[in-house]
């Protein structure tokens, strides 16, 4: 039987980072040495890495994120059975759901870090990586998009959250719960999921400029007003509960919608955007009907990815409604 191969690619994130002389730990470890220190990688898999840039997840670009596209590519279309992304947890979830959009793939591409250090006590990098390569290597994880592995549960990148900003059993799932489990070393999938279209191809486009504004108690509508003439080409408004708005706001929402595609998501994380209960000034039924498009089950810092991508790929706002139609 042949060996599966697994391209690492690291980017950075706490699980390269070690203590720096000026306080505080930051990115310092290479793939390299990230991968020595796991020696039973080789168990696995015939493993190769690549380490393009050494970053915090929170200041990872769509640049980069591109070039980091075209080497999935380039690995899952050469020798590599899987391919495992190695960066910081901040942004994950968006990273994940990102690269998931454009990979057309069978060969799985896993997504992981770590919470703790490389060398806090109990640091779980190590373990993070192990079961990353094991769910890259396995036939078992193929035609499954981009998942994100990390506490030896298996993520589908649409659905998962980091949900707690220091446990190692940050990421989860929400609406659905894990895909799998990594337990001893077996992948195990318990739950397979459809492939999505969301009419993005592969090479990953230039991301276009999409506003992301928040609602809290008491709001008002300055910030969603002043979107067109920032120059953005897209917004997305993170509503309140099933997909919600103070009265107030409702106006320049419509507003916006008029001059450009505005995506109405939730900061609730669990459920779709409602589309047929509330009746009220502000409520779904009310900003569908005035040209909002819903995110469905998405994030609102999802549904600005796929819509940054496909303002940027050129679509139509009739190609973007039926892009979100995938995530309702
Ligand atoms: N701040 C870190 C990062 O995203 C957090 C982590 O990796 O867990 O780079």
């Amino acid at each position: 039987m042949t060996r599966p191969k697994v391209h690492i690619v690291v980017l950075g994130g706490t699980i390269t980072m070690a203590p720096q002389k000026a306080g505080g730990i930051a990115p310092s470890i290479s793939g390299g040495d990230l991968v020595a220190a796991v020696p039973a990688l080789s168990d696995v898999a015939d493993i190769t890495v690549a380490t393009p840039f050494l970053v915090p997840g929170a200041s990872l670009s769509f640049a980069q994120m591109r070039q980091v596209d075209a080497l999935i590519d380039e690995a899952l279309a050469g020798a590599a059975h899987g391919v495992v992304i190695v960066q910081g947890t901040d942004t994950i979830d968006e990273t994940a759901f990102l690269l998931d959009l454009t990979h057309r793939h069978a060969g799985p591409l896993v997504i992981t870090g770590a919470m703790r250090g490389a060398s806090a006590a109990g640091a779980d990098g190590a373990a993070n990586l192990l079961a990353a390569v094991t769910v890259a290597a396995s036939p078992a994880a193929r035609d499954l998009g981009a998942l994100v592995v990390l506490n030896d549960e298996i993520h589908a990148a649409r659905f998962v959250a980091k949900l707690h900003k220091a446990l190692p059993s940050a990421f989860g799932s929400p609406d659905f719960g894990p895909l799998g489990h990594v337990i001893e070393g077996r992948v195990r999938i318990a739950l397979r999921i459809a492939r999505f279209d969301a009419g993005l191809a592969a090479p990953m486009p230039d991301a276009a400029s999409v506003a992301l504004v928040s609602t809290g108690l008491g709001g008002d509508d300055r910030m969603i007003s002043a979107v067109p003439d920032l120059g953005y080409k897209g917004l997305v408004i993170e509503a309140m509960g099933a997909g919600h708005l103070p009265g107030n706001l409702v106006a320049a929402g419509e507003q916006v919608a008029k001059m450009m595609p505005v995506i109405l998501a939730s900061r609730v994380p669990g459920g779709p955007i409602f589309a047929s209960t509330y009746g009220f000034p502000g409520s779904e039924i009310d900003l569908l009907g005035r040209g909002l498009l819903s995110a469905g089950f998405l994030s609102a810092h999802k549904a600005r990815l796929l819509l940054a991508l496909s303002l940027g790929a050129g679509h139509s706002l009739a190609e973007i409604t039926e892009a979100f139609a995938a995530f309702q």
